[in-house]
């Protein structure tokens, strides 16, 4: 029997207001080797920074995760419902003398901190409070001097992260000083409150950003100094710009919400962001399957990915037109009730979906693109000057009476009207069917114009026009 337990992963956001794409994409790296290996897949919400860490902005963590359909197995687990845990692990590592009171003013550090720099050395906690005796701290406590807690850090030797992605990272130990493990006010930080964590939960793999890489050296020394076994680290690079920038704002949207709300379908992003930072040969289009099936830390990239937008359209496209029309369409109502439209009828909107989702690259153009079925257009003024004209009216007029004569009502029989006609007028079929178009949809672009009118209907459609003779 085979004993090695259960890969457990965890993603670890801090709530900043929204669920970024570089987080998402350190979720879905966790989420997919749960799912590869059998293993639980857990959500830990780090909430410490209390201003941060609305419930506005826990739930759009949650909300994004969601709609990306990364199932947590376990949690969320908050950070702040587990202080007492925290406060056990200090008091071990009390007892033990690996931890040690730190009554220095934060001005001294300042101080101290400033003539480092005018020295040109590197600034480092000098161990003052360290070298103090029993007795001195002892008073100290007594005399109710406030103080934080540090982390005895070993003086000499090194700490090497074997880190799956980059390689062994190796730290002298005398360049890391010794880290606030729990602040004057009693609140213990980061480089503490992850490992405790990590540890409790019997995380096995730690996958994230490598912008934590730089704490990595610090958690292994406390995961040693605790007793804990390590581990396994995987950092992903962090994903840029196109200015090789780390992406912000400044490079178009970063939240997932964001993209849901521009029309996105969750698997083209997550297919877009698994890509951004690993490969799989030369391979573009994975299925959430296949992805599970083929995604590996060891072929994650080393370098920093840069974020793409025109090509996440391109994939966007590619789903929409390989996603089940029945499923467009519950996708694209609420872009349509934003719109205002209230009814909807789902046969109408399902045969509209049918015709534009080879156009389109998102479910907001294919809004655009189906609309006109659910409300009454008006195309602008210089729309209207420039198709409905003394030369186009005639022609309008002839199409209005032959469509109303025609049965059956369908494809065919509606191309033939048109048809018929540029024969007789010997004018392009442009010319003839544009300003039907227009009429109809309010717009010089959409899906076939004969599908239009087969599926909006005859009355509809001969009432739009007529508006326009
Ligand atoms: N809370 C950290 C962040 O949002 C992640 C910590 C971790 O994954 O270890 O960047």
């Amino acid at each position: 029997m085979n004993s090695t337990p259960k890969p457990r992963l965890r993603f670890a956001p801090s709530p900043t207001g929204h669920l970024h794409i570089g987080g998402a994409r350190t979720a879905l790296y966790n989420y997919l080797l749960a799912r590869q290996t059998g293993g639980t897949f857990i959500l830990r919400i780090e909430d410490t920074d209390l201003e941060r860490s609305t419930p506005e902005s826990i739930q759009a963590i949650l909300n994004g995760m969601n709609w990306l359909k990364l199932k947590w197995d376990e949690g969320p687990f908050f950070q702040t419902k587990r202080f007492d845990l925290y406060q056990q692990h200090i008091d071990k590592l009390l007892k033990e003398g690996k931890v040690y009171p730190c009554f220095c003013t934060a001005e001294e550090l300042d101080r101290k901190r400033k003539q480092a720099q005018s020295e040109k050395r590197k600034p480092m906690y000098d161990r003052t409070c360290f070298n103090l005796i029993k007795e001195e701290v002892r008073q100290k406590i007594d005399a109710g001097q406030p103080y934080c807690i540090r982390f005895k850090s070993p003086d000499s030797g090194e700490t090497v992260v074997h880190d799956v992605i980059k390689g062994d990272v190796v730290v002298a130990n005398k360049e890391l000083d010794d880290l606030i493990i729990r602040r004057t006010d009693g609140s213990p930080t980061y480089n503490f409150t992850v490992v405790v964590d990590d540890v409790t939960m019997a995380i096995t793999h730690v996958i994230r950003g490598d912008d934590h890489l730089n704490n990595t050296p610090r958690q292994i020394q406390l995961y040693e100094a605790l007793g804990y076994p390590l581990p396994i680290f995987a950092h992903v690079p962090m994903i840029l710009g196109s200015d090789r920038q780390r992406l912000s704002k400044r490079h178009g949207a970063t939240s997932v919400i964001a993209y849901k709300e521009m029309g996105y379908l969750p698997d083209a992003l997550l297919n877009y962001l698994a890509r951004l930072g690993w490969s799989y040969k030369d391979q573009e289009e994975f299925t959430r399957p296949e992805l599970i099936e083929k995604f590996s830390l060891k072929s994650c990239s080393v370098s920093a990915g840069v974020f793409n937008p025109e090509k996440l359209l391109w994939l966007n496209g590619v789903y929409i037109r390989k996603a089940k029309p029945d499923d467009l369409t519950t996708l694209i109502i609420p872009f349509l009730e934003k719109k205002g439209i209230q009814h909807i009828d789902k046969a109408v909107l399902l045969e509209g979906v049918k015709i534009s989702q080879e156009k389109v690259k998102t479910l907001v153009e294919m809004a655009e693109m189906v609309d006109f079925f659910f409300m009454e257009v008006e195309p602008d003024e210089k729309l209207k000057v420039k198709f409905f004209t003394d030369e186009t009216r005639p022609i309008l007029k002839k199409i209005i009476d032959r469509l109303n004569a025609l049965d059956p009502w369908a494809h065919d029989p509606i191309a033939a009207v048109f048809n018929h006609l540029v024969v007789e007028t010997a004018l392009g079929l442009g010319k003839i069917a544009q300003p039907v178009r227009v009429a109809l949809t309010g717009r010089t672009v959409s899906a076939g114009v004969f599908e239009i009118i087969r599926i909006l209907g005859k009355e509809k459609t001969l009432e739009r026009i007529k508006k326009f003779v």
